[in-house]
């Protein structure tokens, strides 16, 4: 895939800042569940501005997907992603990404470090083969958890949410831990996905460490 250009179908909130983006989906876009591709706005001016964003929906769909957490403050792409309205279009490139779902484990993301469990599970769900996977996710306030219905209804009992910003009775609050991870019910044997922004990765990269993982069982991504 190379300077496709794609049309917006629809364009919404799912959190306060973050958009869901539904485009029409180009011949060539074969990505795995976890990738993402290069982004630009199809807008004079922005031609040379490309953002990494990650596939949310599983392949087998006739459409792309993608969640995007926004940063006025920044005064960059995703910003201006916020001017955007059905009918207009985004440039998409060359897929890549370092996650790619390997087997059962736990899932450990922080904030829109999401996005690429949004569609293994998505995949994994529609294949009848979620397995004994869990996900660990972490953000500031219950309303900045994406797509919680959805990953609720998916994983049942296996969605665990801490929130560092908000107290409530339904979810731990604080900051993922050794602690937090063992109590999850993890399985230390099996493979652990991380992605999350980089100081969120340092923490619980070290966590991992200390809790004897093996480097080649960690499949990550720093946002
Ligand atoms: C492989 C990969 C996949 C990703 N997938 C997703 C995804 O699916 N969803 C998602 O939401 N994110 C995703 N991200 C992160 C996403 O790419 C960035 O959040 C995005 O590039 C931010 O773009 P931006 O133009 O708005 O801001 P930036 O490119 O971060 O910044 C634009 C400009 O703003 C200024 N700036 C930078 N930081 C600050 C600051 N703190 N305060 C003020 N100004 C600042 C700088 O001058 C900078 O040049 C992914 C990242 C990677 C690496």
């Amino acid at each position: 895939m190379k300077n496709e250009r794609v049309k917006i179908r629809t364009i919404k909130n799912l959190t306060h800042d973050v958009l869901g983006i539904v485009t029409d989906k180009p011949a060539g876009a074969d990505f795995k569940p976890g990738q993402a591709t290069e982004i630009f706005i199809d807008k004079a001016g922005w031609e040379k501005k490309g953002r990494p964003f990650t596939f949310i929906c599983a392949p087998q769909e006739d459409y792309l997907e993608f969640a995007i957490k926004t940063y006025p403050a920044h005064k960059g792409v995703t910003n201006e992603l916020l001017t955007l309205k059905a009918g207009d279009n985004l440039i998409v490139n060359d897929i890549f990404g370092a996650i790619r779902y390997k087997g059962e484990g736990t899932f450990i993301a922080g904030g829109a470090g999401i996005t690429p469990f949004i569609a293994i599970f998505r995949d994994l769900k529609a294949k009848n083969a979620l397995g004994d996977n869990r996900l660990i996710f972490a953000n500031k306030t219950v309303a900045d958890i994406i797509l919680r219905d959805e990953l609720q209804s998916i994983l049942g009992d296996k969605f665990i949410n801490i929130l560092s910003d908000e107290k409530t009775d339904q979810y731990a609050n604080g900051m993922v831990s050794e602690e937090f991870i063992k109590s999850s019910g993890a399985a230390l044997e099996s493979y652990f996905y991380v992605c999350a922004p980089p100081p969120m990765m340092d923490a619980v990269g070290k966590q991992l460490a200390a809790l004897k993982v093996p480097e080649e069982r960690i499949v990550k991504e720093a946002f």
